[in-house]
């Protein structure tokens, strides 16, 4: 067996540690190459240390002469800084497999890079393909990529469907697809109590440990948005056959409702090195070292249709995948803008919605035909945002 050359892009986030997690169960499986960890110096250090990656990239020159400092003289990493050096360990010919872990639209270009490369790409960036899906899934075909979905929901759809489903959903007998959602901490919460909630209320998730930017939009519920957008971009359906189902167990992952009336699921216990493991090693099967799951202690699993009023970021998201073009690329630059003003201190948590359908409203969705007008929107959109958030302080 060939080992399996890996760069790991966000190594030191909550995905790219549970990544490292089961490719340390596998050593003989897997060879790590590259490591990112933008300004998270010191826990860079010490993944360095664990797994004597060949290069690590760091945001700043700063950051990489206070890495290459903590790892001392004759360490075997070689430390890179900035945006070409993740491009350059996301295309580079030792690799064999990226795991695209960086949060937000900073993941774009490597994430790209290594599709444009040709690589066996474990996609966790959901937001580039919010950006860029149809420049994306067309540069990965062009150049043979293999992709493979990281979110749980997307993995479970890719588990349920027949291999090669890639000749389109219609001709393998698929009705809809069907995304589970937890609704996030403020499922049942009064809607008029949104205004004075906390940044570590919003990402005290009942089911998940993730990093705090898709905590929060889990909690508003544009993370399911932004997944609905997603899929619509890795199995080639449109938005009116995706349908989001609140399912607070988490349990089942995501769902295939084909056209005889059977519906494939995945289901398993919450936790991210499932799809990790499935992808790592798709398509044979690894031990990820998840519990097995328990449905007797389990009892009982429960659903519920989404209320867009309680979560107008879902309905946002539809109607940006309704407008095409580049709306979807300013819905997440507005999303990402007030997120981080709201964990900032600078926001209050309803007025997130608000700021992205306004910047929607105004933005015109110009074709998103190459890099440049996706980009071109993710700009504007962001100064928009900005513009708004500063109106509401
Ligand atoms: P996180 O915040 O825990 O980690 C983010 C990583 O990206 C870190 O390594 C950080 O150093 C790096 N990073 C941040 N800003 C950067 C920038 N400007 N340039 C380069 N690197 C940067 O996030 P996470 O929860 O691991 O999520 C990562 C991605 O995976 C997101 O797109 C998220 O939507 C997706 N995802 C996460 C989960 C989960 O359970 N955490 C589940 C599904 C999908
Ligand atoms: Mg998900």
């Amino acid at each position: 067996m060939n080992k399996q050359v890996l760069s790991i892009l966000g190594a030191t986030g909550s995905i790219g540690l549970s990544t490292l997690d089961v490719v340390a169960r596998h050593p003989e499986r897997f060879e790590v190459f590259a490591l990112t960890g933008h300004r998270q110096v010191e826990k860079l250090a010490e993944l360095c240390r664990q797994h004597a990656p060949r290069i690590a990239v760091v945001a700043g020159a700063s950051e990489a002469q206070t890495l290459r400092e903590l790892l001392g003289a004759g360490a075997r990493t070689e430390v890179l800084h900035g945006a070409s050096a993740l491009d350059m360990v996301a295309s580079a010919p030792e690799v064999t497999t990226v795991m695209a872990a960086i949060v937000g639209a900073a993941g774009l270009s490597s994430s790209l890079a290594a599709a444009r490369a040709g690589k066996r790409l474990l996609l966790a960036n959901k937001e580039a393909l919010v950006m860029a899906g149809e420049l994306f899934i067309d540069a990965v075909r062009a150049a043979g990529a293999t992709l493979l979905p990281i979110d749980s929901e997307h993995n479970a759809i890719f588990q349920s469907l027949p291999a090669g489903f890639d000749y389109g959903l219609n001709q393998c007998g698929v009705r809809r697809i069907v995304l589970t959602a937890s609704g996030g901490p403020f499922r049942t919460a009064a809607v008029d109590s949104l205004h004075t909630v906390t940044p570590d209320q919003a990402c005290a998730h009942p089911n998940w440990v993730m990093g705090r930017k898709i905590s929060v939009d889990s909690a508003t519920m544009m993370n399911k948005g932004l997944e609905v957008i997603e899929a619509r971009w890795l199995f080639g359906v449109p938005g009116e056959r995706i349908g989001v189902l609140i399912h607070p167990e988490s349990v089942i992952h995501s769902m295939v409702e084909y056209d005889d009336g059977s519906v494939l699921a995945q289901l398993g216990n919450p936790d991210m090195r499932t799809p990790i493991a499935h992808a790592l090693s798709y398509p044979q099967r690894i031990s990820a070292g998840v519990s097995p799951l328990n449905l007797a202690k389990v009892g009982r699993l429960t659903f519920e249709d989404p209320d867009f009023r309680r979560f107008p970021c879902l309905q946002l998201a539809y109607q940006a995948l309704q407008a095409g073009g580049t709306a979807a690329a300013s819905l997440n630059a507005a999303n990402e803008e007030a997120v981080a003003a709201f964990l900032g201190g600078k926001l209050r948590f309803d007025r997130i919605a608000g700021t992205v359908g306004e910047v929607l409203e105004q933005a015109s969705h110009a074709s998103a035909s190459s890099l440049g007008d996706v980009l071109d929107a993710d700009a504007r959109a962001r100064h928009a945002a900005r513009e708004l958030i500063r109106a509401y302080a």
